[in-house]
């Protein structure tokens, strides 16, 4: 019914439905005239199958249109939110892994290469003691925003939970990752957000993980190599992209 209306328009199905009830209400009268009466269909009754559901059909289809649009329109708002992190507007977890997954199997069988990268802001906990939590929740909307310009419209970027990202490059190599990774902490390092009377800086570890999937690489496979570069870059002293290497 979905597909009928998006491909007709209410108008059209409005209209289509109208002329299937008019000639299903004709024809079941036609037919009882024949079988119960042996003779033929009288005006009057042709008139009154016909008037009936040509001025009911269209009041009630219309109508019906009307609430079958605004479900499909809910539940398609819906989708999107379960799939959306309110605060940043990223894909959430479970919806990042679900169409990295995908985009794995893919490039698996296209035997391309894929890159998987790991973020996760540095010291964090000191923004939000220092300055207070709605600091940190606007640091972290201006990390989203700063992620979404770096990247093409075809790369996945999911909210992983509190400070930590990730992101699903397909078809970019290791090279390609770490430059995206490289612009990403040039663009914290000219940032400066303006919260109240103070002026807050930060800066992220990143970990990179390239490779062309294999049957048993998953996203939580490729993203516990990131992280396992991940952790080096912390360690290194934060604010750093580390690739991963074998
Ligand atoms: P490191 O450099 O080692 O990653 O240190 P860190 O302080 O960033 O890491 P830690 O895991 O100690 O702290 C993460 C903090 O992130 C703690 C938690 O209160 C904060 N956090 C998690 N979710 C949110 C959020 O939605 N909003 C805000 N403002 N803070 C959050
Ligand atoms: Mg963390
Ligand atoms: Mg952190």
């Amino acid at each position: 019914m979905r597909e009928t209306i998006q491909t007709l328009g209410r108008l059209n199905t409005v209209i289509l439905i109208t002329a299937i009830s008019v000639f299903a209400s004709v024809f079941i009268t036609f037919m009882a005239f024949y079988l119960r009466q042996n003779g033929g269909i009288t005006h009057i009754a042709i008139f009154l199958a016909s008037f009936i559901p040509l001025t009911v059909s269209p009041l009630v289809s219309w109508h019906l249109m009307g609430l079958l649009m605004k479900i499909d329109k809910l539940e398609k708002e819906m989708r999107k939110l379960a799939s959306l992190d309110p605060l940043t507007e990223l894909f959430n977890r479970r919806a990042f892994f679900n169409d990295a997954n995908l985009s794995i199997r893919r490039a698996e069988q296209e035997r391309r290469v894929v890159s998987v990268i790991a973020l996760d802001l540095d010291r964090f906990k000191v923004i939000n003691d220092r300055y207070g939590h709605s600091a940190g929740d606007l640091v972290l909307r201006h990390f989203a925003a700063s992620i979404k310009a770096n990247c093409r419209a075809t790369d996945l970027i999911g909210r992983l939970g509190g400070e930590e990202f990730a992101l699903l490059l397909p078809n970019t190599s290791a090279a390609a990752a770490y430059a995206l990774a490289q612009r990403l902490h040039l663009t914290l390092r000219q940032s400066v957000i303006a919260h109240e009377h103070s002026k807050i800086g930060y800066t992220v570890s990143v970990g990179v993980v390239s490779l062309v999937p294999r049957e048993t690489d998953t996203i939580e496979t490729l993203l516990n190599k990131a992280d396992r570069s991940l952790y080096l870059a912390k360690e290194t002293g934060r604010n750093c992209t580390v690739v991963f290497d074998g």
